[in-house]
């Protein structure tokens, strides 16, 4: 059996971040189970589908599309029927979008069956919200991250402003994105965001990421002797 690292938490936690660093020092290959959903969600706004309403016709676009996730050195470039809508997926549209499709138990059934697809063979990190509890309740490493909500908005509203993504937003704004998703992510009947049995909490609030990401090389390492 491969090695799994599942990463778990809500948005704003430094998953991502943390995953690409420690993929890279420690050979894994890092899988960012939220694009998936994001992807959907961005197949739906192109079709003209603006919430969960219209259910039969997003699950048959979740099972239509291809989704790809190529690995370019160290960045996780995303592929929704050989388009590289990496950046594209990152709209404040896509993510709240993700959030509805992502509630939808066919959606994640394929999703779920894919995110084990894309992990067969491999030593793979994987980064989500059900990643323990659903797709890999077995995984040997079990990480949830979690922060206040107010810290995840800060850094969600850094590195907006950063990278050019949504930076017409306040922080306020950020916020109040953030605790709905939060609230939407935990209260879905599937796959809800949860801690997992046998799963070890960080708080991150008052870390850095360069602490965070030794703390869970650290869990990691103490696992994989
Ligand atoms: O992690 P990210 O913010 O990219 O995830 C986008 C959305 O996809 C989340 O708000 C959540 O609703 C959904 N998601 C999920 N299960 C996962 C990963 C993400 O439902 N494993």
């Amino acid at each position: 059996m491969s090695f799994v690292v599942a990463i778990d938490g809500p948005s704003g936690t430094g998953k991502g971040t943390i995953a690409k660093l420690i993929a890279q020092e420690l050979d894994l290959v890092n899988i960012d189970t939220g694009a998936m959903y994001r992807c959907i969600a961005l197949a739906c706004l192109t079709e003209g589908i603006t919430n969960n309403e219209e259910r039969e016709r997003i699950i048959e676009i979740a099972r239509r599309v291809e989704i790809q996730i190529r690995h370019n050195g160290v960045e996780q470039e995303i592929f929704l029927d050989n388009r590289n809508v990496s950046k594209e997926i990152r709209s404040q549209e896509v993510t709240m979008m993700a959030s509805q499709v992502s509630a939808i138990p066919e959606v994640r059934e394929i999703m779920v069956n894919l995110q084990r697809k894309m992990a067969e063979g491999e030593d793979v990190i994987m980064e989500g919200r059900d990643i323990a509890t659903e797709v890999f309740p077995n995984a040997q490493v079990k990480i949830y991250l979690d922060a206040t909500s107010e810290e995840r908005a800060n850094r969600r509203y850094k590195e907006n402003q950063e990278k050019g993504i949504n930076s017409d937003m306040t922080y306020e704004q950020v916020l109040k994105t953030i605790e709905k998703r939060d609230y939407d992510d935990s209260h879905r009947t599937v796959g809800a965001l949860k801690i997992a049995e046998g799963a070890i909490v960080v708080d991150t609030t008052k870390m850095t990421i360069e602490e965070v990401k030794e703390k869970v090389k650290e869990i990691i390492l103490e696992r994989r002797k």
